[in-house]
């Protein structure tokens, strides 16, 4: 027969922690530390099992669930010495729920259930302690009705029943606090309660204790179904089918007297991770106090002044624990009449800080390998360690006193304050007067980059995670708040409008990028540590701490994962900081974004309005030496290491201007008619840019920009390599759909290449690839890479493509489809594996039949997604390319990857090898 009930009590338990999907996280862990034998008041819990019953057969029970309760409930008496009902030594027990995971707060809790009129005066006669015994059974018969009777109230201007006959009563008696009525107040106050549930629901209050606990049992399955744990299930991806375990334990009791008391506590620092131990006790008080607020509780350490050998023991179970569980801990206890009991411990939840101190320090200690520190450490979680951040309890006070302004998406994280600019010329003036700006826009465009890089933060009112301004932002490093949609900006007024206020130009506001709020006023930033010692160079490691965990995360992380790390960088200093956060080459270099770079934008547009191709060229022969410039700097930057450079992918019409007096001005600057200008701006209009005339388009139309991106790349790599440092560049296509566009464009960047060399009389390695990022190229991989010597994976477009959703247009409806999970996750920000990646595995399966040595990597903006991240590990890629700031990211995210990976392939190799009984085989070819 199945079993549903497990005991725990007198240092025996049926269950054990890793039982935590049959008995909850709160049972299983009870059950943990009866068997490791700390003293917790005896119990048992009802399994998950019983719960995932009750919702498929009408919410009844197994048919022998009473008898194992009725079991349960008799050993547990028996530990305590105590009769649940008895007149003269009754037993009172809590009910609680307990899920797979925790969700605090989100279910119900019954205390001092098995009180009735006859088991308090038993009490009475044994504590000899009238007010405690009537205040217990005041606070059971309340919590009883709200969570069993349903008097709870339900909308948020509703009154607790119970609550406002509290107050009648204090009212009656001239009393302000609890605290202060006496035991017949609290006596009182139960017939109240009492009579209040007959008249509200029509039945009198259960008497029977075992009536009592089947409808504790029922309400806490029950509460696994409440809005409240709907919606906690949903932000956290808990599965409904998990279900809740209910665990059924002797009360110990608090508020017994100046002897008794309950706590909480972490066995370190959640907040910062030191080793010390952190929390809070009430002594006379029972568990809801300390949270409540109503008092304050002492810090732990006052309870070593005030009971120095209670303190010793908690100190030892504090050392217990850890050394157990090799984890910082979350623990609740309760002190009745000096005797030490504890009543839950679990994993505890610790700030990004805090997770990474606690793991390194633990693997000092010892107690786990560095393989665990990895797998402890959210990849995202290193964010925290690289962005100035907000003062806390500064942010706290501008959101309490109603200074949020509107929340966006969390595109950049980080912190940023400044004065709101609306335009991208303006934020570069602004700043040169030296003024800190952020740059507000309704949405960003290529235009807009050098006023990005004079902003501390970037706020837009439309776009995605892949949005123009996400993308770059996260490139250059920059807070941004993208898709702000509550934002009414009015270009023309300098002004925006949200939740009534009206925010001018020059007002202050902060960015957190990392929540996606928006907060009137400037709010005061902390620089990160880890970024002063690595790029601005104003601190020595030795003098950094919270650097140093960094440090030796990463070199765990280097030291397990397969996969390389790669950036998408377009300037020097970009790369700069790229490789000190660890990159290991430039994976995408955009060659457009450098067109707005100085004195570049002006060849640019000439090229693009030129009426002939002699036109065109002698506006592209300005281009090239500054482009070339450009391309020095870069391989300069990145000392030998790989270097993909795209040749130019967007479409025309983004490097022209299009109001009147722009194109006014441009037209006196080409000493041309505006007429001229307008006309030629108005014809390269299309209905969708981004499936129009752009990417390797435009170099199979205009092949002289293609050869003219080609002369400065490999001239540039000439002259590096002339002053003795080694270059590797790998020219890359975009837009690739036909073999026969990536023979049109590879056959002139090799011919360059060929005139380069010869001219220079030098020799030099490089290659020529495509991005994969519409699906024909991904069908047609096989015929591409007999041309393309390495693949990389535009996943913005292959999105984009495959699900034929617009990257810049999709805002609207993607948030609802996330909430209505039609798509799991935004999928522009995690990679979609079941459609786009079928396609990513396809490619590859397909190119390196043909090419077993394609190199293959991803550029899009998933590269530095953790989860895609793992993805491309998983599909053999050679390398992901992501943001500088996200290189430490994708690091660890590919180190995870790899040690998930390790015991399964371990494993399917030893299963082989047993079967084959042949010797070991080479590990794959690391590609
Ligand atoms: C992509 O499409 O994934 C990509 C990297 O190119 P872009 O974002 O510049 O279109
Ligand atoms: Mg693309």
């Amino acid at each position: 027969m199945k079993k549903y009930v497990y005991f725990f009590g007198k240092g025996r338990a049926e269950g054990k922690a890793e039982m935590k999907a049959l008995l909850g996280g709160k049972g299983a862990n009870l059950a943990e530390m009866t068997n490791i034998g700390l003293p917790v008041p005896a119990g048992f819990t009802i399994s998950t099992e019983v719960c995932t019953h009750y919702y498929k057969n009408k919410q009844s029970y197994p048919k022998s669930l009473t008898n194992e309760v009725k079991a349960a409930l008799k050993k547990v008496e028996s530990s305590m010495g105590r009769k649940f009902g008895d007149a003269k030594n009754p037993l009172l027990v809590s009910v609680r729920s307990g899920a797979r995971a925790s969700m605090p707060g989100m279910m119900d809790t019954i205390l001092n259930l098995g009180m009735n009129d006859v088991v308090a005066e038993g009490l009475i006669r044994k504590t000899g302690n009238e007010r405690f015994v009537y205040d217990s059974y005041r606070r059971f018969v309340q919590m009883y009705g709200d969570v069993v009777l349903g008097l709870k109230p339900v909308h948020k201007d509703e009154i607790d029943p119970f609550e406002v006959l509290i107050e009648a009563k204090k009212r009656e008696r001239g009393v302000h606090l609890d605290t202060e009525l006496n035991a017949e107040d609290m006596k009182d106050l139960v017939g109240r309660f009492k009579a209040a549930i007959k008249s509200k629901t029509g039945h009198g209050f259960p008497e029977d204790p075992l009536k009592q606990l089947w409808g504790a049992i029922g309400a806490v399955f029950g509460s696994w179904m409440n809005d409240r744990a709907i919606a906690y299930r949903k932000m956290y991806d808990i599965p409904e089918w998990w279900g809740t375990a209910v665990n059924v334990q002797s009360m110990v009791f608090g508020n017994m007297g100046e002897s008794s008391g309950t706590g909480v506590a972490f066995t370190r620092d959640a907040a910062t991770g030191e080793d010390k131990f952190y929390g809070e006790y009430l002594m006379n008080a029972q568990g809801e106090d300390v949270v409540a607020g109503i008092r304050t509780p002492l810090p732990i350490a006052t309870l070593a002044e005030q009971n120095p050998s209670l303190y010793k023991q908690l100190d030892k179970i504090r050392t217990t624990l850890e050394k157990h569980y090799r984890d910082m801990m979350d623990i609740e206890f309760t002190i009745q009449e000096g005797k030490l009991y504890m009543l839950q411990c679990r994993v505890g939840k610790r700030t990004a800080f805090a997770a990474i101190k606690i793991a390194v320090d633990m693997t000092g200690e010892k107690l786990i390998s560095d393989k665990e520190a990895l797998a402890r450490i959210e990849p995202d979680q290193l964010n925290q360690l690289l962005r100035p951040v907000f003062d806390l309890k500064e942010k706290e006070a501008v959101v309490k006193s109603g200074r949020l302004l509107a929340k966006g998406l969390n595109a950049g994280p980080g912190a940023a304050t400044g004065r709101v600019v609306f335009n991208a010329p303006d934020a570069e003036a602004w700043k040169k007067r030296g003024e800190q700006i952020i740059l507000t826009r309704i949405e960003t465009s290529p235009e807009d980059i050098k006023g990005m890089d004079a902003a501390e933060g970037i706020l837009t009112a439309r776009g995605g995670m892949t949005s123009h301004a996400a993308l770059v932002a996260r490139q250059m490093g920059k807070v941004c708040v993208a898709g702000c949609a509550e934002l009414e900006i009015d270009y023309s007024s300098h002004t925006m409008k949200v939740r009534g206020k009206t925010i001018r130009e020059g007002d202050w506001i902060s960015l957190d990028g990392t929540t996606g709020e928006v907060l009137e006023g400037k709010v005061p930033t902390r620089p990160s540590e880890v970024l002063r010692v690595l790029v601005d160079k104003t601190l020595d490691p030795k003098d950094a701490p919270v650097y140093q965990q960094y440090a030796k995360i990463m070199s765990w992380a280097d030291k397990y994962r397969r996969l390389k790390i790669r950036t998408n960088a377009d300037q020097p200093d970009q790369s700069k900081n790229a490789v000190a956060f660890g990159a290991e080459g430039i994976g995408l270099c955009r060659t457009e974004h450098m067109f707005f770079g100085e004195g570049k934008i002006g060849p640019m547009r000439e090229m693009i309005l030129a009426d002939t191709v002699q036109e065109r060229k002698a506006a592209l022969a300005k281009l090239l030496p500054l482009q070339r410039k450009d391309f020095e700097g870069i391989f300069e930057a990145m000392n030998g290491r790989p270097v993909t450079i795209r040749t130019i992918d967007p479409p025309l019409h983004e490097f022209v201007p299009h109001e009147e007096p722009a194109q006014r001005q441009l037209a006196k600057q080409m000493g041309i008619s505006y007429e001229k200008v307008h006309q030629r701006v108005e014809s390269l209009h299309e209905f969708n840019p981004m499936l129009g005339f752009r990417g390797c388009r435009l170099g199979i139309i205009f092949p002289e920009i293609t050869e003219m991106q080609s002369r400065a790349i490999f001239e540039a790599a000439a002259e590096v390599q002339a002053r003795g440092i080694k270059v590797e560049p790998e020219v890359m296509i975009p837009l690739v759909g036909n073999v026969k566009e990536l023979e049109d464009q590879a056959a002139i960047v090799r011919r360059v290449a060929d005139e380069v060399m010869k001219e220079k009389g030098t020799k030099f390695k490089y290659l020529v690839g495509t991005m994969i990022e519409v699906p024909r190229g991904a069908i047609t991989a096989d015929e591409i890479a007999r041309v393309a010597e390495f693949f990389s994976f535009g996943t913005n477009d292959l999105t984009q493509t495959t699900l034929g959703v617009s990257r810049d247009d999709a805002a609207r409806f993607l948030i609802p489809y996330v909430e209505k999970e039609i798509y799991p996750k935004d999928p522009f920000e995690v990679l979609d594996r079941v459609g786009v990646g079928s396609l990513m595995k396809l490619a590859i399966e397909k190119g390196r039949g043909v090419r077993p040595d394609l190199k293959v990597g991803i550029c899009g903006e998933h590269g530095g997604e953790p989860s895609s991240v793992e993805f491309c590990h998983q599909i053999n890629q050679n390398y992901v390319s992501c943001s500088p700031f996200r290189v430490p990211i994708a690091r660890l995210a590919a180190a995870r990857a790899a040690l998930a990976d390790a015991p399964a392939r371990d494993g399917r190799a030893a299963k082989k090898r047993n079967k084959k009984k042949s010797p070991a085989r080479k590990p794959a070819r690391r590609r």
